[in-house]
């Protein structure tokens, strides 16, 4: 029920200075913008480089877009054998099922495919396809449902999804990826929790959070929820210029997670989606990161470095021994061991 959609919204609830408010109408009608109102309260309005604040105000680098960007970045399209589904890997999907999210981060790596035009959710045609493509391939073993954010959606129609899911007899694990408990967390309520609960599959969620001072204390009471009801969570994250790429940051990211109760499973390396340059941060600063973040923490804390290599070749586990630098920039080794040139990390633009 988020009002801050427009820019003039965040001018007037003090998010922007009303000065900035004509340079930024441009960037918010190329790239959705929404913030809810537990992210707006979030944000130091004190401080010009709050990392909340950087991962959900526009700004007017978005609008600068550099040649190795993409607008698929990691290739959904790729492998997509029908609307709303791909298929990347023989024992999972992806089920894109709608194409908004409670708010937009300005780093996302399908902005060019979520926003509130899109059509919300999937049409029923669409749907009922997407579903007969999972029942017609039985190695199928696990969904991922993702979007934009399938938490957007009511708790009927999560239920529904679920059932769909679960009458699938090849289909065990049903992975929900989600902002949600972070970004508005009174929505996990136990109608909410009970919906994503169907005999036949086991149901695990994902929470995308870049920062500790996301997860509030109503952000793990919603994870709480979850997890007491039986459902186990995983953590993802972003490597995010000016939001998190420094040790301190991360690890205390991390510590937070497993208090939580939510395993780190994924660090991100930042995709090369449109206008994100200002976000980037280099596979050298990346790998540096992890390893002090394995040389701090218990193995509980510690994250998978991951990166898609562009075109829906391969997500890979980036270590020291899987990418080499190269003149141009780096080479990155996937899990089948061909090597694929990837350009170098950038600095800012601004
Ligand atoms: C990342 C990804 C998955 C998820 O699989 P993981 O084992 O969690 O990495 C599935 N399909 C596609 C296309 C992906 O990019
Ligand atoms: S919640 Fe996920 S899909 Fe939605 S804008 Fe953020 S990164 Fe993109």
């Amino acid at each position: 029920m988020s009002p801050l959609k427009t820019v003039s919204a965040l001018a007037d609830a003090g998010l922007i200075p009303a000065e900035r408010a004509g340079a930024l109408e441009p960037v918010a009608a190329r790239y959705a913008v929404a913030l809810t109102d537990t992210v707006a309260r979030l944000i130091d309005r004190g401080d010009p480089n709050d990392p909340i604040a950087r991962q959900y105000i526009p700004s007017e680098a978005e609008l600068r877009a550099t040649p190795e960007e993409r607008s698929d970045p990691i290739g959904d399209a790729a492998h997509s054998p029908v609307p709303g589904i791909v298929h990347r890997h023989a024992d999972r999907v992806l089920f894109k099922l709608v194409h908004n999210c409670p708010v937009y981060c300005r780093f996302c790596f399908r902005r060019e495919m979520v926003g509130p035009d899109s059509e919300s959710a999937l049409l029923p045609d669409v749907f009922a396809n997407a579903v007969a493509y999972i029942e017609g391939h039985p190695e199928i073993w696990e969904v991922i449902v993702t979007g934009g954010d399938p938490f957007s959606l009511s708790a009927r129609r999560i239920g529904e999804v679920a059932a769909h899911l679960a009458a699938i007899p090849h289909v065990k694990i049903v992975r929900w990826h989600t902002r949600l408990p972070v970004v508005d967390p009174a929505r996990i309520n136990d109608e909410f929790v009970a919906s994503l609960l169907t005999p036949g599959v086991t149901t695990i969620v994902a929470l995308h959070a870049n920062h500790p001072r996301e997860l509030t204390a109503a952000a793990r009471a919603a994870c709480a929820r979850l997890i007491d009801a039986g459902i186990p969570m995983l953590s993802q994250s972003v490597l995010l210029k000016g939001v998190n790429d420094d040790v301190k940051t991360l690890e205390a990211l991390m510590r937070t997670f497993v208090e939580a109760r939510v395993k780190p499973y994924y660090l991100h390396h930042a995709d090369l989606a449109p206008g994100t340059s200002h976000f980037r941060v280099s596979i050298e600063e990346g790998l540096t990161l992890m390893g002090a973040l394995r040389a701090r923490l218990s193995g509980l804390c510690v994250p998978q470095y991951v990166l898609d290599i562009p075109g829906g070749v391969a997500k890979v586990r980036l270590t020291s021994t899987d990418v080499e630098k190269t003149a141009t920039g780096w080479r990155i080794r996937d899990p089948d061991g061909n090597w694929h040139a990837y350009p170098a990390g950038l600095r800012p633009l601004s």
